[in-house]
C-alpha cells in the first residue's frame, strides 16, 4: 500500500544521491523521534531519493515491502524534508501492524510529525540560548 499523501509513486522517478544537507537532515530526523520514542530499528527500512515533479508529495512509505521503502524528494527546504521525515518514519514504525487502517496509519503520522516538529522547534529555539538541540543539555 502506498502513503496516499502521494498521487501516483516517487518510486517511478529515477533515484539520485541526496545532497550532504539532506544527508545530515535526514539522519538528524532519525536520532531525534527515537529519542521522541518512535520504534526505528536499523536496517528496517531503505531510503531513495528522488527528483520527481512538482505536484508530487514530498515523501511516501511502501510499507508493506521489506525492508520498508521510503522515498523522499530531494530540493525540500530543510524543515519541509524534516516534517516529511517525521511523518514518513511514523509509517516505517507502524508497519509492524499490518492491519492498520489507512486513515489510522496517516492520522498518527500527522501526530507523530507535529509532535516531533513542535519539539524540534523547542529544541532548536534551546540551542540559541547554548543547550545542545538533541539532548537539550547546556553545552
Ligand atoms: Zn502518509
Amino acid at each position: 500500500m502506498v502513503c496516499p499523501r502521494v498521487s501516483n509513486s516517487l518510486a517511478l522517478y529515477k533515484i539520485v544521491r541526496p545532497t550532504a544537507r539532506e544527508e545530515r537532515v535526514f539522519a538528524d530526523a532519525v536520532a531525534f523521534a527515537r529519542t521522541l520514542g518512535l520504534r526505528v530499528p536499523p536496517g528496517v527500512c531503505e531510503v531513495y531519493w528522488v527528483i520527481s515533479e512538482p505536484h508530487e508529495y514530498p515523501g511516501m512509505t511502501y510499507h508493506r515491502e521489506r525492508p520498508v521503502r521510503v522515498y523522499l524528494k530531494r530540493g525540500l527546504s530543510s524543515d519541509a524534508l524534516l516534517e516529511t521525515v517525521f511523518h514518513e518514519l511514523q509509517h516505517v514504525s507502524d508497519a509492524q501492524y499490518p492491519d492498520m487502517e489507512r486513515w489510522q496509519r496517516e492520522d498518527r503520522a500527522e501526530r507523530f510529525a507535529d509532535r516531533a516538529m513542535g519539539e524540534w522547534r523547542k529544541r532548536r529555539a534551546g540551542a540559541r540560548d547554548g543547550l545542545c538541540p538533541i539532548t537539550h543539555i547546556r553545552r
